[in-house]
């Protein structure tokens, strides 16, 4: 089948995730064939860097000869079996066990789901089971932040704080509250409007303040009605946003105040992202539990699941009964093996020290010189995670009307040029294979540099 029949054939009959459908069905899709290292290659016959590792999952990079092996192996000897009552099998208890040993030591247990979405419902049905549990069942409402996301199911939805989301498809979850999140750039700096107002305090005092919001929010609940706060470490979907060096010892100060429990949203920043095994270790935090999924397979199969903290984790084994909830592919075998197999190559080559000492640095270095850029306000990294902040006037910070979509306009020309990067309303993000090279690097910026001459012509 050639490039035409695959879009006329996707146009008829494919709803695509986070699409406007009408408008894709007139411009038609990118068909995207097979992929190497940190390229993927489309029916057109283009090679794309792919910055975007996918879905911020593909951490390995494409086409690893072990994963396909341990997939092969695993689909022979037990392509299928479940996790519930009394069974298991040899891949989801061999995880189980690699995967506690990389968490923090007070974390000893994992409930395998499917995917990151599965993985927040789960949390938010122990967070409120625990409570109940510790005889407090008023402790029921979970504090999340603005503009975060924590998945499309209907309670990963509710968890996260994007407007738009919340718009379509009927009521939220009951009893989720947000809160402001740690946008220097975005909120701090710009003020609430983006207004080009620059803020009489810095970055700092913008942390404390978003943990101070935090504390007013649970003191408005009730701390005897509220069971957690979730966040990622780094915001991820939001915009690649870097919290300001105070905020995360802030909340700790915070949460240390009162009794509500910490959850790490760990589905991007977990496995290397930011150069430690978890985003949490990287800031020092302490999670009674962790959401993963993404990198822990890097994204070959679909797998994620919930790491409970011992806190947790011993209130629902010994008082628990039952725990009703559970998915068909909850540490499906295949999965299971991919995943164990990409944690030991992950380990054997040294992946997450190269992050944190060689390639991130190296990132950094590299990345922030686009900040010379007239389109730039500001050019920002960690690990393998980096943004641009585009503006119409410089000097200010001040944003270009929305109407424009100039991170649209971006992104598409980047794509032309080939090079993926993902535009969060005029932020551009980035967030490669964790394998990427120098080399690879120096192209990701030229290529980064060029789409954005490219975007500034267009606007001209
Ligand atoms: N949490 C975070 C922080 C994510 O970035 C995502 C997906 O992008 C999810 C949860 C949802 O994961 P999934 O798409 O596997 O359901």
């Amino acid at each position: 089948m050639n490039t035409e029949a695959y879009r006329q054939l996707d146009r008829e009959h494919h709803l695509h995730p986070f699409t406007d459908f009408k408008a894709l069905g007139e411009e038609g899709s990118r068909i995207v064939t097979h992929a190497k290292g940190v390229y993927i290659h489309d029916s057109e016959g283009h090679r794309i860097l792919d910055a975007m590792a996918g879905l911020w999952c593909v951490n390995l990079g494409y086409g690893r000869e072990e994963l396909v092996e341990a997939a092969t192996v695993q689909l022979r000897e037990l392509p299928y079996y479940n996790n519930f009552f009394k069974s298991t099998h040899p891949p989801a208890v061999k995880l189980a066990e690699a995967l506690c040993r990389l968490a923090p030591s007070h974390m000893n247990r994992v409930f395998f789901t499917g995917s990151g979405s599965e993985a927040n419902d789960t949390v938010l049905r122990m967070v409120r089971r625990y409570w109940t549990l510790e005889g407090k069942p008023d402790k029921q409402w979970v504090i999340a932040r603005e503009n975060s996301y924590h998945g499309s199911t209907v309670a990963g939805m509710s968890l996260g704080g994007m407007a738009p989301m919340h718009a379509q498809g009927g009521p939220t979850v009951p009893k989720i509250a947000h809160v402001r999140q740690p946008y220097w750039f975005g909120e701090g700096r710009l003020g609430e409007g983006g207004d080009g107002e620059e803020r009489r305090f810095g970055p700092e005092a913008f942390g404390r303040e978003c943990a101070a919001a935090l504390e007013a929010k649970i003191q408005e609940l009730g701390e005897e009605n509220v069971a957690a706060f979730i966040a990622e470490p780094l915001q991820g979907a939001g915009g690649a946003i870097i919290p300001p060096a105070s905020y995360w010892p802030a909340v700790k100060e915070v949460l240390a105040r009162y009794n509500v429990l910490l959850v790490m949203d760990e589905v991007i920043c977990g496995f290397g992202r930011l150069g430690e095994w978890f985003g949490s270790v990287y800031y020092d935090l302490e999670p009674d539990l962790m959401s993963i999924a993404k990198g822990l397979s890097s994204g070959y199969l679909p797998i994620g699941g919930v790491l409970v903290g011992d806190r947790v984790a011993e209130t629902l084994i010994e008082r628990g009964g039952e725990f009703v909830h559970g998915f068909t592919y909850s540490g499906h075998p295949v999965c299971a093996a991919v995943a164990l197999k990409n944690l030991e190559l992950m380990q054997a080559e040294g992946i997450v020290e190269r992050v944190r000492e060689d390639i991130g640095p190296y990132l950094f270095e590299r990345w922030t010189t686009l900040a010379e850029h007239p389109l730039v306000g500001e050019a920002r990294s960690l690990g393998l995670v980096g943004a641009l902040e585009l503006v119409a006037d410089k000097t200010h910070g001040k944003r270009f009307a929305k109407d424009l979509a100039v991170g649209n306009l971006c992104r598409d020309i980047s794509f032309d040029l080939g090079l993926v990067m993902r535009s969060v309303g005029d932020t551009m993000i980035i967030s490669p294979p964790l394998v990427i090279t120098r080399a690879e690097i120096d192209e990701l910026v030229r290529l980064a540099g060029a789409a954005l001459d490219e975007t500034a012509r267009r606007l001209a």
